[in-house]
């Protein structure tokens, strides 16, 4: 027997763009249901992405700190082999965020009245849903359910994009999943792909003790980054002992016992060169996930990225049917799907709904952290945008030099005209945090002088913000 189930909104997917979504929409008064067959909510991002990332990230680094020389220059003595790593309690405390804030996701779920079924939600009309138990999720559905709703949205995510050839074992060949999960610090461990995932997931082992080296297709790291703020990041990386062998193309790779061969060619001059690794990391990027969502039955259309295509209102064909988050267009980030999910809930009720794709923050967590938002130099070019450009140094930052973490610089770039902000670049330490200032300005539209004028407190890092404003339109002071 199938039960059944009658709901205003069903929202498949409980990853950022789900769950916020499903909450804000019962917060709306819709009678809301979130579908997940993964189980725990959060999608990606809490399960196997941001959080077990930022944990690891984090950990290792406090513990590099420790053992790499850090401490000492500080007058903090560590006796020589007094500081381990126990690998297993280091992952148990990623396995604890990610727990608590899963956890989380399910109390908030509660406490705002939105109904979460743990299974897989597959479409049999636009205004019809099936939910099918899904085996081995803890708290899945016993039995199919079909729920009547009058609306849908879809946050199904994304999933890693495999290499062609190359077999994941999430053992010795693993993914940005595999690598969140490894039983060992890998003696030698190697990494196809210099983009974010990648060079973080680098940054956490390299400071444990492995090997590092990062194999690139490209000529440069980084994906969207600023081309200075890329140089500047590999720079840093390259002195950290990360190896890396860019404009190196990966033929195959293959698991040989406990050993990885890569076969690997320069794309200039065609030469060939065999790699061993322990582990070998696949860190390629990602793709959109529609798998057993039934999309075709009613319709819907997908682009040759596998994207499902949607107007400027997350609309499909389906007048009741929206779609958000890193299964549609646009950069997959967490927040970004999370704007678009209540974007789109505020759609469904208001008619209002709005997300501005030109202040959407990256941020990698290296150390130093890398962030970035609006417009780079190369885009502004191609735009043919004039500019003006200006950076401060944390060398020249108090706080930066108490803290004895002085590598980088803020770059911010001004129309050439108005001085109003078009993007700013950060590679030093907090930038992930210090790029909310410059989202805020660029949402008000302030100039590089507004910027100048509010006070900052002192000693902080983000004068080295108010600064590099300064030296936009005029000089900074401190350098
Ligand atoms: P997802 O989080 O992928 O969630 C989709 C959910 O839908 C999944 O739980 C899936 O089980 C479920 N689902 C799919 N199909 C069905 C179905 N038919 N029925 C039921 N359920 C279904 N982003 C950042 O902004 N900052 C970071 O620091 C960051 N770090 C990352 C680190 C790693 C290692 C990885 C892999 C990703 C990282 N990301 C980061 C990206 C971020 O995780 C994604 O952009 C984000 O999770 C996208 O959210 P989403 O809700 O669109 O999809």
């Amino acid at each position: 027997a199938t039960r059944s189930a009658k709901h205003d909104l069903v929202v498949i997917g409980a990853g950022p763009a789900g769950y916020v979504a499903a909450i804000k929409a019962a917060q709306l008064g819709y009678n809301t249901a979130c579908i997940d067959k993964r189980g725990p909510a959060g999608g990606t991002c809490l399960n196997v992405g941001c959080i077990p990332s930022k944990s690891l990230l984090n950990n290792s680094q406090l513990y590099h700190q420790m053992v790499g020389g850090d401490a000492a220059t500080r007058g903090i003595v560590v006796t020589k082999g007094a500081v381990k790593l126990d690998f297993g309690k280091f992952m148990a405390a990623k396995e604890k965020v990610v727990k608590q804030l899963t956890g989380g996701v399910e109390m908030l779920f509660k406490k705002n009245g939105v109904t979460y079924y743990k299974g897989e939600g597959s479409f049999e009309s636009p205004t019809q849903i099936r939910v099918k138990p899904v085996e081995g999720v803890k708290g899945a559905v016993e039995e199919e359910l079909l729920l009547d709703t009058e609306k849908v949205l879809i946050a199904t995510g994304s999933e890693v994009t495999p290499f062609p050839g190359i077999t994941i074992d999430e053992q010795r060949i693993v993914s940005s999943t595999g690598v969140l999960s490894l039983q060992e610090v890998p003696k030698r461990l190697t990494i196809i792909g210099a983009g974010i995932i990648g060079l973080e997931m680098g940054s956490v082992y390299n400071r444990l003790g492995s090997e590092v080296t990062v194999l690139e297709y490209q000529p440069s790291i980084g994906a969207s980054m600023d081309d200075e703020v890329a140089s500047t990041t590999q720079k840093l990386l390259k002195k950290q002992g990360i190896k890396f062998k860019l404009a190196t193309k990966v033929l195959s790779a293959a698991r040989d016992g406990e050993v990885v061969n890569i076969e690997v060619e320069d794309t200039a001059s065609g030469k060939k060169e065999s790699l061993q690794a322990d582990v070998l990391l696949v860190a390629v990027g990602r793709r959109p996930y529609v798998q057993g969502l039934n999309a075709e039955k009613i319709g819907l259309e997908v682009d040759t990225k596998g994207r499902l295509v949607i107007d400027d209102q997350f609309n499909t064909k389906h007048e009741n049917v929206k779609v958000v988050g890193d299964v549609t267009f646009g950069p997959m980030l967490a927040h970004k799907a999370e704007e678009e999910g209540i974007a789109a809930v505020e759609l469904f009720k208001t008619g209002q709904g709005h997300v501005n794709y030109n202040n959407i923050p990256s941020v990698m967590y290296s150390h130093p952290e890398v962030a970035w938002v609006g417009k780079t130099e190369k885009q502004l070019k191609e735009d043919g945008i004039s500019y003006k450009v200006g950076k401060f140094p944390f060398v020249a930052n108090s706080r930066a030099k108490c803290n004895q973490d002085t590598e980088g610089f803020v770059k911010i770039l001004i129309d050439a005209d108005t001085e109003r902000i078009l993007g700013a670049h950060i590679i030093g330490p907090n930038a992930g945090e210090m790029i909310a200032e410059a989202g805020l300005a660029l949402e008000y539209g302030a100039s590089a002088e507004d910027v100048s004028r509010v006070c900052h407190a002192h000693p902080t890092l983000s004068e080295a913000f108010k600064e590099a404003n300064m030296a936009a339109y005029s000089k900074p002071i401190n350098f």
